[in-house]
């Protein structure tokens, strides 16, 4: 049975790897080759990458089904083109990247998605989705992404852009800007990109920070921070947390109304927050469900951790 190659392409890390059709990992390659390079340079990268994959695990072209790629930003998937990005070091605008990747590897069939939905794909074929019919797949981390599995098959919208929950307005009239320009999108109350701003807030309403933090140093506070703030009682930090945790349980109950999947599941950086983080998501769930007679809408976490990106990324040449 032929391969499946997977390239997840991040700001500061490009990473390739072969998995067979059941997910089991049969090589990898990584390279931060690519950080300084111009978009056409990012693609050379990625294709010299792939080639080292390939000859170091005596793999040719002819045993893998294609390769799929994941990167943070907009993407038009049937067109092959990056509309937009905002993680690297030069921009991608309205580029043809799976056209300049078939310069390197002519009738090879190349995928392209934003990595929301590759991880959603992942999770559903081989991660904390398998065996469910529909699920949504959330990923806290920097911002909020996700990506929705209805049949087997994502759900990518007009344009590809299907499944922003977050950039969905959560509180209108809120003070908080998100990147997108507006006020009040999930994001911009509850991600690692906000912290910052969600703490000065919290120090301008009165309230006092025991970890050290005042308005001239808060820019260090990011996932990290706010883990060890949260250990050691910061009721900032606390408050912070449950806030972000309500706010993403506010998103899980609206994607339920929306949509009514069997599953939603989280993952993503901030998850490390543990128990007390996605106990809470849980509860305003329910506190938002009241006593509706449904039959329970699954909530669990994400299973593939470190290869999420890559083995999605893959997985798109099995959807
Ligand atoms: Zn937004």
């Amino acid at each position: 049975m032929k391969l499946i190659c997977g390239v997840d392409l991040g700001g500061t890390k490009l990473s390739a790897a072969l998995f067979d059709q059941k997910g089991i990992l049969i090589g990898k390659e990584i390279t931060h080759d690519h950080v300084n390079e111009t978009t056409d340079g990012i693609v050379r990268v990625i294709a010299e990458l792939i080639k080292t994959l390939l000859k170091n695990n005596s793999v040719l072209l002819t045993d893998i089904l294609g390769i799929g790629v994941g990167l943070a930003g907009h993407i038009l998937y049937k067109k092959g083109i990056i509309i937009t990005t905002s993680n690297f070091k030069v921009t991608f605008t309205n580029y043809p990247f799976v056209e300049k990747m078939s310069s390197y590897f002519p009738g090879v069939k190349i995928l392209l998605d934003n990595d929301a939905n590759v991880q959603a794909l992942g999770e559903y074929m081989y991660g904390a989705g398998k065996g469910f019919e529909s699920i949504v797949f959330i990923t806290v981390s920097t911002g909020v992404g996700s990506g929705i599995v209805l049949n087997g098959k994502l759900l990518r919208g007009k344009n590809g852009t299907a499944g922003e929950i977050g950039h969905s307005i959560i509180e209108y009239k809120s003070k908080y800007l998100c990147t997108c320009g507006n006020y009040g999108c999930a994001m911009a109350h509850s991600s690692g990109l906000f912290l910052p701003e969600l703490y000065k807030h919290k120090l301008e309403s009165g309230m006092t920070s025991s970890i050290g933090l005042n308005l001239d140093n808060i820019s260090s506070f990011d996932g990290h921070f706010l883990k060890k703030g949260v250990n050691e009682g910061d009721r900032i930090s606390i408050s912070i947390m449950n806030e972000s945790a309500d706010i993403i349980g506010a998103s899980v109950f609206n994607i339920h109304k929306m949509l009514d999947p069997d599953a939603v599941i989280i993952g993503g950086g901030l998850m490390h927050l543990g128990d007390k983080y996605m106990s809470r998501i849980k509860t305003e769930f329910k506190f938002l469900m009241h006593d509706m007679m449904e039959d329970e809408m699954v909530i669990k976490h994400s299973e593939i951790g470190a290869d999420a990106g890559l083995l999605g990324a893959a997985s798109l040449l099995l959807e």
